[in-house]
């Protein structure tokens, strides 16, 4: 009995979705949404817990349910793996689950939160990497009307670089009610929003006057042969983002892109997100670690990868009401990665 009473908890894995409440409407080519929801892991084991979190795309036709559904699944898998045999299980669970990437994110990253508690080291530092590396992150500014953008873009007075989503029939009222407050420099992410190749190099010809470092996806990701067309005829970097979602994507973007933008929710966590950067890093691409509408959990696993790349878009926990956690911060627009082992998260 005695024994009964000190053995240890068995271990758990708990799902549940969390709605995040945006501060501002949220609109891209894609869709406009006042709030998200995402899936919510928790892993526990010898008294250890580690968090994760994933953002369902719609695009790959995802949802909240759909990835609570697909994370119960693998349960039994989980619960009895060995926890230090990670990318052994996280390999499994990618062959057992077809599609479900933030999902399989959200598995990914408690485990690796586990075994960075479990090791006492920050993700950083269990990836080899030196957090004073970490990059500025660009702070995100949605489609809206001219004066909301301009309001917009006054708040991001503490954030030295400035993402603006175009790709409507509104991108140049909006890049000009951007530069009528501020001469940051601007990336810009057209999320597929062009379909017409040569209206493509237009409208990048004339961001290239307007202070832009680079365009995101200016046109569907299906469209290689045409952006590779594009590419040729602009003076500024073009990175894939919706064309580019696990590492065996990256060899057929080459000719087309001269970057990737990796973020957790497509891959389906840390683990394939560090062999894509790695594997565009080899292809001698620029690289760029993004992310969704995110709380702090899944935009901290992203930040503790980011010394590993050349631009990051890690503010999806900026743009939310109700974080649950605190992790990364950002201090004068760097990403400033938490010390603590594993993810170093403090619940709020
Ligand atoms: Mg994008």
């Amino acid at each position: 009995m005695a024994g009964a009473l000190h053995a240890a908890p068995a271990p758990a894995l708990e799902t549940r979705i969390v709605r995040l409440n945006l501060q501002h409407t949220w609109t891209t080519t894609m869709s406009s949404s006042e709030y998200r929801d995402v899936l919510y892991t928790s892993y526990s084991r010898e008294g250890i817990t580690g968090h994760g979190e994933g953002a369902p795309i719609v695009r790959y036709k995802e949802d909240a349910k759909s990835a609570e559904k697909a994370a119960a699944s693998v349960r039994a898998l989980l619960l009895s793996a060995p926890p230090l045999q990670f990318a052994k299980t996280m390999n499994e669970i990618f062959r057992r689950v077809p599609g479900e990437w933030a999902s399989k994110a959200a598995l990914d990253i408690a485990l690796m939160d586990w075994v960075g508690q479990k090791l006492g080291v920050p993700l950083y530092s269990y990836f080899g990497l030196d957090a004073k590396d970490a990059p500025l992150t660009t702070f995100s500014i949605g489609i809206d009307t001219p004066e909301i953008t301009k309001q917009k873009t006054r708040e991001a007075e503490a954030y030295p670089v400035l993402k603006v989503k175009v790709g409507l029939a509104t991108d140049e009222p909006t890049i000009e009610a951007v530069r009528s407050v501020t001469k940051k420099p601007l990336r810009v992410d057209a999320n597929e929003g062009w379909k017409d190749k040569e209206e493509a190099v237009r409208k990048i010809n004339w961001l290239e006057t307007q202070g832009v470092e680079f365009i995101e996806q200016p046109m569907p990701a299906e469209m290689i042969e045409e952006t590779r067309w594009v590419r040729s005829r602009v003076h500024i970097p073009v990175i894939a983002d919706e064309a580019c979602q696990h590492a065996s994507d990256i060899p057929k973007l080459r000719e087309a892109y001269d970057g990737v933008n990796v973020k957790l929710d497509k891959s389906g966590g840390m683990l394939e997100a560090y062999r894509m950067i790695q594997i565009a890093k080899a292809m001698g691409m620029k690289t760029m670690l993004g992310c969704m509408i995110s709380s702090s959990v899944s935009v901290t696993a992203a930040a503790h990868l980011s010394p590993l790349v050349d631009y990051a878009d890690l503010d999806g926990n900026l743009l939310i009401a109700n974080d649950p956690f605190r992790g990364v911060r950002v201090e004068k627009g760097r990403l400033v990665l938490p010390n603590r082992p594993g993810l170093g998260l403090i619940p709020v």
